[in-house]
């Protein structure tokens, strides 16, 4: 028998059992905030920390409101390091949304009742109408916008035998024309921008657009750049948003599921004590 083959039987099947089973090996997919832990002082010192600007306080520091935004967190840690009762890493790959605005977690910290998630209804019937036709497969087509191959490399990645998406009924697809979703890296650069329109515009209806990565989602640490045209939904129209600098494979598996109606929307960038 050869080696490969007596190697293969000793270490038995690799491939995760996601998603009909948690991943025990699965890394850090997102930060969390338990916003009821943080003191006024200590919300405005995470903000400080925050490289940029996914930890913000509105008004000053007695009176005002935290804001943390998840699609602009590049996972550098500074705030858990920092302040390791509020902050926490999470595990839960399910970090993908249907909507900005659900990855922005808003806390008052002035009203004496505790600061509560705003609660912001992410409701879009059409849209998932239209998610209902792609529940079988899925061809994707990525185009890497003005990334720096981080996210890629997590991409490449869902290829393997570990991740092997085409169990799932995914498959990337090298042309537009074969294409139901356009999974879209980087930041959108002012050169990107046309290829990627005409990108989109090559692909048949119905289709969908993925953001993947906080640079896709508001620019990551090169928002603002001269080059820069992003983010992604300043060009095309998204429907799924996967934070994390870069997002893991199991949470890019996450978000196509949940692009074809196949996996439940959990994030939430709050927790509460005991959850
Ligand atoms: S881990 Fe994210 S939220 Fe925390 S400081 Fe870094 S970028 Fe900001
Ligand atoms: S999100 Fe992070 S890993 Fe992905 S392209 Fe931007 S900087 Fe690179």
């Amino acid at each position: 028998m050869s080696r490969w083959i007596a190697l293969g039987l000793r270490r038995g099947m690799l491939t995760t059992g996601y998603p009909r089973h948690p991943d025990p090996g699965a890394p850090p997919a997102a930060v969390r905030v338990r916003a009821e832990a943080l003191t006024a002082e200590q919300a405005v010192r995470a903000a400080d920390l925050c490289p940029t600007g996914a930890i913000q306080v509105e008004g000053d520091a007695g009176t005002g409101a935290l804001r943390v935004d998840m699609g602009r967190c590049v996972m550098c840690g500074r705030c858990v390091r920092a302040l390791p009762d509020a902050f926490t890493y999470s595990t839960a790959p399910e970090v993908a949304v249907r909507s900005r605005e659900r990855l922005t977690l808003r806390a008052v910290w002035s009203r004496g009742e505790g600061p509560q998630p705003e609660a912001i209804e992410a409701a879009e019937e059409l849209q998932r109408r239209s998610l209902s036709l792609f529940r079988r497969s899925l061809h994707i087509r990525h185009v890497d916008a003005g990334s720096c191959n981080g996210c890629e490399s997590e991409l490449q990645m869902l290829g393997s035998p570990v991740y092997d998406l085409h169990r799932l009924g995914l498959f990337f697809t090298p042309t537009p024309r074969h294409a139901d979703c356009l999974l879209v890296t980087g930041v959108v650069t002012r050169q990107m921008e046309q290829p990627l329109r005409d990108t989109y515009d090559a692909m048949p209806e119905p289709k969908l657009v993925v953001a993947a990565g906080a640079c896709a989602i508001a620019g990551g640490p090169f928002e603002g750049g001269l080059t820069v045209r992003g983010p992604l939904d300043h060009v095309l129209p998204v429907d799924v948003y996967v934070p994390g600098c870069p997002p893991s494979p199991l949470a890019l598996l996450h978000a196509l599921l949940l692009a074809v109606g196949r996996a439940q929307e959990r994030c939430s960038p709050g927790v509460r004590d005991g959850s």
